[in-house]
This record gives structure tokens, C-alpha cells and sequence, in this order.
């Protein structure tokens, strides 16, 4: 026995520095203590062994914020909005997934509550028989507005995207908006009585890693869940090295300053690791795209607010679903997206010598 905890209990006494590091390289404490888990294998399963239950569905290019890291400041080229997915498209995507075995369905964009029509369509989605969880990723910034009626569609969770909780440094990472309006955005969301939400932080060195431990002390008190994202160098950009921060740093850092223990999340777990600093209300995760290489445990296809989809935000294959939806060619569709699962690739490639893959805004794939 290890001392790790058994599923579903929280550690009472905290880990040292090494033991967190440790757990960190493995997935859960379940398999920190048993070695890998054994999957149970059902419809969409890919050619590596991994069951696909999750789709990410962007539903909008367009933003109402300009994240430096996912999109250019300005002459954003947006596209005609003949390219993008109608909702009756969108819907089909959504309910031939499903119907393969898709459980859960994250909507996101671009900042999917500017476009029109959205709370219909996700209490449509909510609907649909076989779809477990029903989830948003969203800025925030129209959510003080909007919760309630997000709330009534069935929505079930909402990730809200913050990396900075001063003003001016928001100001400058979104090129513009209004952290209140954020904050006020997440109050919003639990007088609907959503879950306690998850908020996102990009984490770059030198903009905003000096927030990391104010951002750790967001779940002392409250039950948010507080996750911290490896910077991703989606548009390629040289240098991008020295703006991420590895998710093993930034656990050390926070360690350093409050007792962490690992919590098993379960099944359905994502590609975070958990923590909750000992006694606090909310928990952290780590999301390590970059260094932590989650692959392994990859659950998910994305299909873009243009119909084309993909096994991994860092694949150049994509699969054009727009011909399918357009003919009524639903076997077709349906054909497609088991292709989609059947190319994803065993990892991404974003380091060694293999690196690269044409660069991209993160709000046209969707994040
Ligand atoms: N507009 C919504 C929002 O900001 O939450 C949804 C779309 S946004 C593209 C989804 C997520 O992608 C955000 O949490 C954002 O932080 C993340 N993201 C975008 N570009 C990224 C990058 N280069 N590295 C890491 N995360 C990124
Ligand atoms: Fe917009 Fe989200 Fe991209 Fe920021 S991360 S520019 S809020 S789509």
C-alpha cells in the first residue's frame, strides 16, 4: 500500500514534493497504485485501443475577445457564413455521433454564446437519447446575461476560459476585455445552480505565471475547479518554448507554498490530474498537452464549425463532412466519422525531431 487513496476518497495527509512528482507521471491514483488500467472497449473504438466517447463541437469562428494565443489582433479573416454548419447540420454531426457512441458532447468555438440561436440548439442537443453530458466552453463574458437560460437548456458544466485575475493583464492577453465582467459571469452561473465551474488558465511565462498561486487560492474557499493548461504552440510560432511553463513546474510551485493531495476523479475523467490543497473547497488540474504527452488516454474527436473533422487538435488530416450533410448522405456521415476515429494517431507530435503540423488559430478548430 502506497497511501494513496482508495477511489472516490480524498487523502488526509498531504504528498511530499517527490511523491507528487511521481504521481504526476501517472494518470489517477487508482493507477498510480495498480499500474495501467485496463479499458473497456465498446463501439468507437480507435486503432490504438482507446474508446471515443467525447466530441468537441465548435459551433462559431467568431469571437468577442482576441486571445493573444489564439488569435491574431487583427484582419481575422472571418468566414462567409455560408461556410459555417447550419444548426440542422450541427444536429445531424451531433445526433450520428451519438448514435456510434458518443456520451458527451462539449460545445465551443470561437466563443460559441455570440452566436444566434445557441441556447436552442444546446436544449435541442440536451435532448438527444444516448447523450450523457452536455457541456460548454465559453470566455465568460456574456454568461452573467445568459446563465440561467444556458441552465434551463441542460447544460450541465461550463469551463470559463481566465488567465489573468487583474485587469490590466486580462486587458492585455484578451487585447481588450473586462475581467468583472468574467467574474460576474461565474457568480452568475452558481446563482443557476450549476455545478461548481471549471476555470482555465493558459499559463505563459513572463504574462501571467506570477497568478499561478492566486489562482490556486480561487478553490480555498470555493468549489471551483481550477485548471492549469500548458501553452500550446498552435500557430508554430518560434520561441513558444520559453512562454510554457511544464505542468510539473507549476505544480512544484504551488506545492511549495500549500499541501496538495491527489483526488481520483473516476471514469470519466479528462485529461486534467487532480489536486486539492488540504481542506480547500475546489480542486486543481493540470492539463499537459505540451509536456505530459495525455495522449494515451485521448478520448475525444473534434469536429470544426466548417464540418471538417479531427482525431487531434494537432493532426493536418481532417475529414470534410460538409458533402455528407449537404447530399443527405447520412451512411456517408456516419462512415466519416468512424474514419475520423479510425486515423487518429497514437500521440501528437509537437516535440523532437518529428515536431510540426501547419499552424493554426485555436478558434477555428475549436478548443
Ligand atoms: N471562446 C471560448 C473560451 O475561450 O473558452 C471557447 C473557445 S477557446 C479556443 C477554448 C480554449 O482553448 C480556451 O480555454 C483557451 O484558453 C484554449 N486555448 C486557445 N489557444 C490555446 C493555446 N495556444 N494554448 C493553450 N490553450 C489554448
Ligand atoms: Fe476567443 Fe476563446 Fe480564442 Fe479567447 S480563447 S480569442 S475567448 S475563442
Amino acid at each position: 500500500m502506497n497511501g494513496l487513496p482508495r477511489k472516490g476518497v480524498q487523502r488526509k495527509i498531504p504528498l511530499t514534493l517527490r511523491q507528487l512528482t511521481d504521481y504526476y507521471r501517472t494518470n489517477t491514483p487508482a493507477e498510480f497504485a495498480r499500474g495501467s488500467r485496463k479499458g473497456k472497449y465498446m463501439e468507437l473504438t480507435d486503432s490504438f485501443g482507446r474508446r471515443i466517447n467525447y466530441l468537441r463541437l465548435s459551433v462559431t469562428d467568431r469571437c468577442n475577445l482576441r486571445c493573444r494565443y489564439c488569435m491574431p489582433e487583427e484582419g481575422v479573416p472571418f468566414l462567409p457564413h455560408g461556410a459555417i454548419l447550419s444548426y440542422e447540420e450541427l444536429f445531424l454531426i451531433a445526433r450520428t455521433a451519438v448514435s456510434l457512441g458518443i456520451e458527451k458532447i462539449r460545445v465551443t468555438g470561437g466563443e460559441p454564446l455570440v452566436r444566434k440561436g445557441i441556447v436552442p440548439f444546446l436544449a435541442r442537443l440536451a435532448k438527444l437519447p444516448g447523450l450523457r453530458h452536455l457541456a460548454l466552453t465559453t470566455n465568460g463574458l456574456l454568461l452573467e446575461e445568459m446563465a440561467q437560460g444556458l441552465r434551463a437548456a441542460g447544460v450541465q458544466r461550463l469551463n470559463i476560459s481566465l488567465d489573468s485575475l487583474q485587469p490590466d493583464t486580462f486587458a492585455a492577453i484578451t487585447r481588450g476585455g473586462e475581467v468583472s465582467r468574467v467574474m460576474a459571469g461565474i457568480a452568475a452561473a452558481e446563482r443557476a445552480g450549476f455545478p461548481p465551474v471549471k476555470i482555465n488558465m493558459v499559463v505563459m511565462r513572463g504574462v501571467n505565471d506570477q497568478e499561478i498561486i492566486d489562482f490556486a487560492a480561487l478553490t480555498l474557499e470555493k468549489p471551483y475547479a481550477v485548471r492549469f493548461i500548458e501553452y500550446m504552440p498552435t500557430a508554430g510560432e518560434p520561441g513558444w518554448q520559453e512562454l510554457t511553463v511544464p505542468g510539473r513546474e507549476i505544480l512544484e510551485r504551488i506545492a511549495r507554498v500549500y499541501p496538495l493531495c491527489p483526488v481520483d476523479k473516476g471514469e470519466s475523467a479528462g485529461p486534467a490530474k487532480d489536486f486539492r490543497i488540504e481542506g480547500a473547497a475546489g480542486t486543481l488540474g493540470f492539463i499537459t498537452p505540451v509536456f505530459g504527452h495525455f495522449c494515451g488516454d485521448c478520448n475525444r474527436i473534434r469536429v470544426t464549425a466548417t464540418g471538417m473533422a479531427r482525431g487531434c487538435l494537432f493532426s493536418d488530416e481532417e475529414l470534410d463532412l460538409k458533402p455528407f450533410l449537404r447530399g443527405g448522405d447520412e451512411a456517408g456521415l456516419e462512415q466519416a466519422l468512424r474514419r475520423v476515429v479510425s486515423i487518429k494517431q497514437d500521440r501528437h507530435r509537437l516535440s523532437g525531431e518529428e515536431a510540426g503540423h501547419k499552424p493554426f488559430d485555436m478558434s477555428k478548430v475549436g478548443g
